[in-house]
């Protein structure tokens, strides 16, 4: 049969893009609870947004809760996820004499904080964040109720209604846009102008620097796939920041049977970047599903170097005393 020649089709690899450095702790403190305690090994909530990463995990012996309820047995270890919990979650795993390893991202925690900072001395504190996601209730579920207000839009803003006679600071949510918040943020600051602000940016390097490369990317591209999770907050902002840069189509994919070839069919020029959550093997499918109809030739476009890295929780770093 004649040998038909494949379109060319450039592909653009945004960089930083993928694994931040509270994803890759929380995946290697999953395993190594798993490598040191043996299966089960109980994980609260989806330890990042990712059912590659989440269905990998289980398969090594990893039991996903919703919460700690579900958990049968409590000399088995408990992890709760990178997006943080609660205050209400470690004390619930204490009373019931857990062994519980904390695998909050650290720039989550610095959030965390920040908040009880700000509650100590009396302030009111605004979260700008989605409601429902387990990062805003963990943040939340910090102070007792009433302690923080959330704020998600500029509606919210203009109708805001802060105790009286209190101080107000504001914290945010780690994977926001940063221009979107950046107007929320200028909307307070207009409405209360002794808004006390965080020392430094609670939106993580993570989260800026792939929104960066995304908007170096998209005004050069027919299209871009933003590889991760209908679920991952930073992964939704991604494919965002490249429809507002300009980019006529993107489109948030797991796998490759979720590419809508009618979208991605007849295109010249790809951008391709990855949430967070998502695993470099994925990007390597799509690229690899775009090989097959299109004569690729693949270009990293790098925005910024990343050489952040955060050490395991305390108490995975040795072996743990053995258990009975
Ligand atoms: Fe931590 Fe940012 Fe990664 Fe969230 S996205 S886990 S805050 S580094």
């Amino acid at each position: 049969a004649p040998v038909t020649a494949k379109p060319p089709l450039d592909i653009l690899l945004c960089a930083p893009r993928g694994f931040c450095a509270g994803v890759v702790r929380a995946i290697d403190a999953v395993e190594k609870a798993l490598a040191l305690h043996g299966a089960p090994v109980f994980v609260r909530h989806e330890i990042v947004h990712n059912k590659y990463v989440v269905e990998s995990l289980k398969r090594k012996g990893a039991v996903f809760v919703a919460e700690l309820s579900e958990v049968p047995d409590a000399t088995r270890p408990v992890i709760f996820s990178a997006h943080g919990v609660p205050k209400s979650v470690p004390a619930e795993a204490q009373a019931r004499q857990f062994f519980a390893i904390d695998a909050t991202c650290p720039l989550v925690t610095k959030v965390h904080r920040e908040a009880e900072v700000h509650h100590k001395r009396g302030r009111h504190i605004l979260l700008v964040g989605h409601a429902g996601h387990p990062e805003v209730i963990g943040t939340m579920g910090q102070l007792p109720e009433g302690a923080i207000t959330l704020i998600e839009t500029l509606d919210d803003v203009a109708r805001l209604t802060p105790p009286e006679g209190r101080e107000l600071a504001y914290v945010t949510q780690t994977t926001l846009s940063v221009d979107d918040t950046r107007e929320i943020v200028q909307g307070l600051q207009a409405r209360f102008p002794a808004l006390i602000a965080p020392h430094k940016e609670d939106i993580c390097y993570a989260t800026t620097n792939r929104q960066e490369a995304v908007k170096r990317v998209a005004p050069l591209v027919d299209g871009l796939i933003v590889v991760g999770s209908p679920n991952s907050s930073n992964s939704q902002r991604l494919r965002e920041v490249a429809e507002r840069a300009g980019c006529p189509v993107s489109r948030l994919v797991l796998r490759t049977n979720e590419i809508d070839w009618s979208l991605f069919g007849g295109i010249r020029r790809l951008g391709i970047t990855a949430g967070a959550s998502a695993p470099e093997v994925l990007v390597e499918e799509i690229i690899d599903a775009f090989a097959e109809r299109y004569e690729v030739t693949v270009e990293t476009v790098s925005t910024a170097d990343e050489s952040v890295f955060f050490p395991l929780p305390r108490e995975l770093r040795e072996p743990a005393p053995s258990a009975a």
